[in-house]
């Protein structure tokens, strides 16, 4: 006797157990692993560029960088320094899966690797309900959106463990208002880190790049407690 699943349900699975080996795999080397989530034209390209240009020296880096079509953002990584830079064109797909990642990450060395970007399509549906084997989701916002989006998408900001506000340098131009996305955010989960940012001008990204380091961190100090 067979039992009939649902198609979408059974998708999902096959996902899961996939993200779930990679979760395994990201574990063993002991690579902090972030999905990165956005709508479009949120920053999520920007804030790579300028991690890699901060962090290069000090941290081990490399990007998935998923978009539907171009690999536009994968060269934008390379010249901004990185030196593992992988595209995955989605052809249509509005969100990664964890079968694209699996085959990507072939494409890379993480042996040695302290931090693995993905930077996902940018859309704010989906992608929350695709596991990537990742540590943690960061959910960027920006200035020139709507200060509701965390109430809008909730699945999103509930399944983040970080969010970014970007484009700080841009207040004041529209009625975005600080306050109010922040308490939106912490409203739909008060677990979140909230980093306000500017790529543009810098401002902020200090504590982005501190928190990157905790991370990284964190991490090690986990692998060192199942080794001993
Ligand atoms: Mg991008
Ligand atoms: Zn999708």
């Amino acid at each position: 006797m067979s039992t009939i699943i649902p198609v979408a349900e059974k998708v999902l699975t096959e996902n899961d157990r996939l993200a779930g080996l990679l979760r395994d795999e990201f574990a063993h080397l002991g690579v902090v692993v972030l999905n990165l989530v956005s709508s479009p034209g949120s920053g999520k390209t920007a804030l790579l560029e300028r991690t890699f240009q901060a962090l290069d020296m000090r941290l081990s880096m490399a990007v998935i960088v998923g978009d539907v079509e171009t690999e536009n953002d994968a060269r934008r990584l390379e010249k901004a320094g990185g030196r593992l830079v992988r595209p995955i064109v989605t052809g249509g797909a509005c969100h990664l899966d964890a079968r694209m990642v699996t085959r990507a990450r072939t494409e890379l060395p993480l042996d040695g690797l302290d931090l693995l970007f993905i930077e996902n399509v940018g859309n704010l549906v989906c992608p929350s309900s695709y596991d990537l084997g990742e540590d943690m989701k960061v959910v960027l916002v920006s200035t020139t959106e709507g200060d509701d989006k965390p109430m809008k998408y909730p699945g999103m900001f509930r399944r983040s463990g970080a969010m970014v506000i970007n484009k700080t340098d841009l207040l004041g131009t529209s009625d975005f208002d600080m306050e109010c996305v922040r308490q939106n955010a912490l409203t739909i989960n008060g677990n979140l880190d909230i980093m306000a940012v500017s790529c543009r001008t810098c401002d902020g990204l200090d504590e982005w790049f501190a928190w990157l380091e905790r991370q990284v961190a964190a991490k090690r100090d986990r692998g060192q407690a199942l080794c001993t």
